[in-house]
């Protein structure tokens, strides 16, 4: 049990795995579908195109755009509470996945739909490497 206050952690489940443990690689991984080889984010038990259980993970460019972004400015819990403001974006990657994630290194007023960025690795420790993403170029 994580004491009061304390960050919340990822928890990785059967089907997540193979995404943290690409992490802790310093690769983003996303999980494919075998049967139609469709890519899928968040990491789920089933394909929601044919519904086939069997998957795998493929290693992707970890380069892609913000697709939309929210600047926080209230602290959702208070181990954030040092850190607002901070940028959340949904990046759309090159391989056309969306995923959630936190902006480094761009302040609320520099960020803008469309911006160029790249997948960086923040470790917690050694089980937990969070994905974020950093201006690229
Ligand atoms: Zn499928």
């Amino acid at each position: 049990m994580a004491e009061p206050g304390a960050r919340p952690r990822p928890q990785p489940t059967e089907w997540s795995e193979g995404f943290w443990q690409a992490c802790r690689e310093g690769r983003l991984a996303i999980q494919r579908c075998d049967a139609c080889l469709r890519l899928r984010h968040y990491p789920q038990p089933l394909c929601p195109l044919c519904r086939s259980a069997a998957f795998g993970w493929q290693t992707v460019s970890g380069r892609g755009v913000v697709y939309s972004y929210a600047v926080c400015h209230r602290a959702f819990h208070p181990a954030w509470a040092g850190a607002v403001p901070y940028v959340v974006a949904t990046i759309e990657l090159d391989e056309g996945v969306r995923m959630l994630a936190d902006l480094r290194g761009v302040a609320p007023d520099e960020v803008r739909i469309g911006l160029p960025v790249r997948v960086c690795f923040e470790r917690l420790d050694d089980a937990i490497v969070l994905p974020r993403f950093e201006r690229d170029g």
